[in-house]
């Protein structure tokens, strides 16, 4: 897309995170840093709507050519709110926002992080136990918390869980997997997706996607790979999901849910032997897992959508959507305007 915006000092910026190149290490560490924290704390309250604001003003900032030293460089800037450039300012002149660092500092956002980092504790749950006076992890142990099957096991594991995952342990789990698929169905690919496509250096998990040359060969393919790698003693946790796509009566409308996809996956947690680093004395290390079967002709989609970042997906979406009125997920891109063609014409006899 043309319609770039011109930054003071000559710089350019795309509208959509998704057509910036937005770099691992970047200039503005610190001023990324103070967004992300308010968007996260912005999440924890539900703010859904202020919690995208921040992720944005972050991404703007991480595809800056340089340093940001003043907040005049940025102009007009779209993309960042009033909120944003006083954080930014903030930072700029003291070093640090004491909003942000108040927020740090409170008893609700350290709280709401300690349970959000278990496994299967998203918000709602951890603001729950937080009403409730849980402020601990021993406080969920002694007060008797009623836990999933998943959370007890992220609670087990909470320390190697929270301990980042190095691409060679990535690699190491591939490979695992690897040799699984192919006692199950030969020529089955693995593909390592996720932070570590993208080049991160460690991440919080390993993505990995499946899938076969021959269309339909997957069927069934997932649950004899978790049965043959727990049969090896890999396998701490597993919960997997069916593939709900076929089931599915029509396409999601634009704009519905559009994060969670319908692909056949295992959510788990491998026990992966190691010399070094923290599980060195025990020689093991849990490490969180997700396997996802794509049947190849909706490959490229699921690969995309799982290369993340869920920014840059939620960009990519909203460009289809918006830029060239079509529908991306993990799936598929259709023109939406067939679709609805489609629909009212089945409205007609159905
Ligand atoms: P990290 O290094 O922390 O793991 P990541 O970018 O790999 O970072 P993940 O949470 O593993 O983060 O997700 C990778 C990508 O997979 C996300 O960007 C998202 O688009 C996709 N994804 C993750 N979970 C789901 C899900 N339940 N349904 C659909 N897509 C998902
Ligand atoms: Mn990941
Ligand atoms: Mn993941």
């Amino acid at each position: 897309i043309e319609s770039r915006h011109r930054l003071r000092g000559g710089w350019q910026m795309a509208p959509y995170a998704c057509q910036r190149r937005t770099p691992l290490l970047h200039s503005n560490q610190p001023l990324t840093e103070a967004l992300e924290t308010l968007a996260e704390e912005a999440g924890f309250s539900g703010s859904e709507g202020r919690s995208l604001a921040f992720t944005r003003a972050a991404s703007v900032l991480k595809a800056l050519p340089g340093r940001l030293s003043t907040l005049e460089e940025l102009g007009p800037l779209p993309g960042i709110g009033e909120h944003s450039r006083r954080v930014i300012q903030d930072v700029l002149e003291d070093g640090v926002c004491a909003e942000v660092e108040r927020v740090k500092l409170s008893e609700r956002y350290q709280t709401m992080k300690l349970f959000t980092k278990i496994f299967g504790v998203g918000v709602r749950t951890a603001s729950r136990w937080y009403q409730e006076g849980l402020r601990t992890l021993v406080d969920l142990q002694e007060r008797g918390t009623k836990l999933t099957r998943q959370q007890q096991a992220g609670l087990r594991h909470y320390d190697d869980l929270n301990t980042p995952v190095e691409r060679g342990e990535a690699e190491s789990i591939s490979r695992a997997v690897q040799g699984a698929v192919q006692r199950c169905l030969p020529g089955t690919s693995v593909t390592l997706a996720g932070g570590f496509r993208r080049g991160k250096p460690h991440g919080h998990d390993v993505d990995l996607l499946l899938t076969h040359p021959e269309a339909g060969r997957e069927a069934g393919l997932l649950s004899r790979v978790v049965s043959w790698l727990d049969s090896q003693d890999l396998i701490l946790y597993q919960h997997s999901q069916e593939n709900s796509y076929a089931l599915q009566e029509g396409p999601e409308p634009p704009g519905g849910r559009d994060v969670m996809d319908r692909f056949e996956r295992c959510f788990s947690i491998f026990r992966l032997e190691v010399q070094g680093g923290p599980g060195a004395a025990r020689g093991w290390k849990a490490v969180r897992v997700d396997l996802v079967v794509a049947p190849i002709s909706q490959f490229p989609f699921a690969l995309l959508g799982w290369t993340g970042s869920r920014h840059f997906e939620r960009e990519l979406r909203r460009f289809a959507s918006h830029e060239r009125k079509m529908v991306l997920n993990s799936h598929a891109l259709y023109d939406s305007r067939r679709v609805w063609q489609l629909w009212a014409y089945v409205g007609t006899w159905g």
